[in-house]
């Protein structure tokens, strides 16, 4: 840990200090600026509050040098973590396409667009039984009974099934359908669903909080790890910022930025990124060319009669024309398509 002190800091401040560093078991190393004074604390980080030393009379700011997560850090784990959903490789060579609707609505719809989907060559089927919605009027999804619909999909398709879990009660009922369990962005930091979701074995797609920044991020999936599931797939969803143009504003920066901070996989969702379906095939482009393990796709046979977000859902022709444009982008980046 490094503490900056301030330029007025009075001899008896740094002594208190450096007393309070060495009582905790830290050796202290000094340097002494024209401008500034530093002292670079060596010893096990963990001890030590960073508000606490930052609380103290005389010290300007503190900086960890070790990262506060740890088991998705790259320094701890330098390879690729590659989940394997029923066979379905994330994280690995390929790049996966997970694709469908919004909400689940009825057997007939899902079974159909999972048909559909497969034929393009989507890996995974989306698909919300339990569906977070803005307003408490809206549809809130079939829960249990939809569950029940993306089942009936799986058996008809094979594709694994991703669904969004909302609730810390509902872990297990899901947990029990689903192939992939979803955390949504308005619960990136419900952290007794995290810690819920860490003791069952299923593996997690972890959304990106509206609000949250890489470290938040980090920290989410760190949450779910460090109760033993280490099977976190990042997904990139979109921010809020000043801007209104578009739902959320997709950081696609973040792709590299978590390529390099940490071994788990990164899906990019276009949908819910910018809220147009003419905007979804761009930025599918553009996410791939970022170097992200995937995308989540929203995907209607009858996008307009979608019963949510009916107006970034894109047809399965659309679709179509993405995974096509997608390959040699792919392929440019080093990823391969089936
Ligand atoms: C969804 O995937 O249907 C969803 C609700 O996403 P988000 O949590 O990113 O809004
Ligand atoms: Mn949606």
């Amino acid at each position: 840990m490094i503490v900056v002190l301030k330029k007025n800091a009075t001899e008896k401040q740094i002594q208190h200090i450096k007393q309070r560093a060495m009582d905790l078991g830290f050796k202290i190393h000094e340097s002494k600026g024209v401008e500034v004074t530093i002292l670079g604390l060596i010893g096990d980080e963990r001890k030590l509050n960073k508000q606490q030393i930052e609380a103290m009379e005389g010290v300007e700011k503190v900086m960890e040098v070790l990262k506060p997560y740890k088991l998705a850090s790259r320094d701890f784990h330098p390879h690729d973590t590659v989940i394997d959903v029923n066979g379905v490789k994330i994280g690995g060579k390929e790049l996966i396409i997970m694709a469908g609707p919004c909400a689940v609505e009825s057997e007939a719809q899902i079974c159909g667009i999972a048909k559909e989907v497969k034929k393009l060559g989507a890996q995974i089927l989306r698909g919300g039984a339990f569906k977070p919605r803005s307003s408490p009027y809206a549809f809130q999804g079939l829960e249990g009974e939809g569950l029940k619909h993306l089942a009936k999909a799986r058996e008809q398709t094979g594709l694994p099934i991703i669904t969004e879990v909302l609730d810390t009660h509902e872990v297990p009922l899901v947990a029990e359908y689903a192939d992939i369990l979803q955390v949504g962005t308005r619960n990136m930091q419900n952290f007794k669903l995290l810690k819920a979701l860490g003791k069952q074995k299923k593996p997690v797609l972890l959304k990106r909080g509206m609000s949250a920044t890489l470290e938040e991020f980090l920290m989410a999936a760190e949450y779910i790890m460090s109760e033993g599931n280490h099977n976190v797939i990042l997904c990139e969803r979109g921010i809020r910022t000043f801007n209104t143009y578009t739902r959320n504003t997709l950081d696609l920066a973040i792709v590299p930025v978590l390529k390099k901070l940490t071994h788990l996989p990164i899906v990019v969702d276009p949908s819910h990124g910018t809220g147009k379906y003419d905007l979804v095939i761009p930025m599918s482009r553009a996410a791939v060319a970022a170097g992200c393990d995937g995308l989540i796709i929203e995907c209607h046979t009858e996008p307009e009669k979608s019963v949510s977000d009916a107006d970034q859902t894109i047809s399965p022709k659309r679709l179509a024309e993405l995974i096509k444009e997608i390959k040699p982008i792919a392929n440019a980046v080093g990823k391969v398509m089936k």
